[in-house]
């Protein structure tokens, strides 16, 4: 089975970092429809990821009888975030600047929740990526903390560089992490990346979480 490879790949990737090195997997159902997501929850997966709020919302809505974990992992439109919140995501990923997190806070506020989010980071500076610049996220990440009450901010997350170039990737990786050991001090848990093609990579950088698509579902 896929999800039994795949699960056999992080584990060994994780093993080799440490055998107290946990990486948490999040299967990203977003090119799938809710039978895929079935199926894979009887064998065992709990977390999903959906990168646009309206797929999300009609997924969680038509599996609301398991107890499925939704992870959102999309670029965030302003618009979107009252009918994100709605679906009580578990973590939210892609928060890519400070404004995007006030805005999610100051609607969170008015509701009374407090979403669990990562700030995203564009590790490899690529014009075409969401994410906030590596020289400017600590700040970011500080500034965040301290401007918006209702949010629990868990870490950050980056999707790796896009080229077939190793060596490219794994810096990607390695800046993410090391911005990830920086933040110490704010004690974050969740360190986000690797996806179907670099997830071995991912996890030997020190990734917590992996968001794998095409792997378990193509
Ligand atoms: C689609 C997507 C993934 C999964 O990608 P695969 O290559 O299919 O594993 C992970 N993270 C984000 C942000 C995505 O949009």
């Amino acid at each position: 089975m896929r999800l039994d490879t795949v699960i056999e790949n992080i584990e060994r990737a994780r093993l080799s970092v440490s055998p107290h090195h946990i990486v948490k997997l999040v299967a990203v159902s977003k090119s799938v429809g809710t039978s895929a997501v079935r199926s894979l929850y009887e064998q065992g997966q709990r977390a999903f990821g959906e990168n646009r709020v309206q797929d999300m919302a009609s997924k969680c809505r038509a599996l609301d009888a398991l107890p499925l974990e939704w992870h959102f992992i999309g670029r965030l439109q302003s618009n979107k975030i009252n009918a994100l919140l709605d679906l009580d995501p578990f973590l939210i990923h892609s928060v890519d600047s400070l404004d995007v997190a006030r805005a999610i806070d100051e609607r969170a506020g008015r509701r009374g929740v407090r979403p669990r989010i990562l700030l995203q980071i564009n590790a490899a500076c690529e014009v075409t990526k969401a994410g906030v610049d590596p020289r400017e996220a600590a700040d970011v990440y500080a500034a965040i903390a301290q401007s918006c009450p209702n949010l629990l901010l868990d870490g950050v997350m980056t999707i790796g560089a896009h080229t077939e170039d190793r060596q490219s990737v794994q810096k990607s990786f390695e800046t993410t992490r090391a911005i990830f050991d920086r933040l110490a001090p704010f004690a974050p848990s969740v360190c986000s990346m690797g996806m179907s093609g670099d997830y071995d990579l991912a996890i030997r950088c020190g990734s917590t979480m992996v968001r794998i698509g095409s792997a378990l579902f193509e």
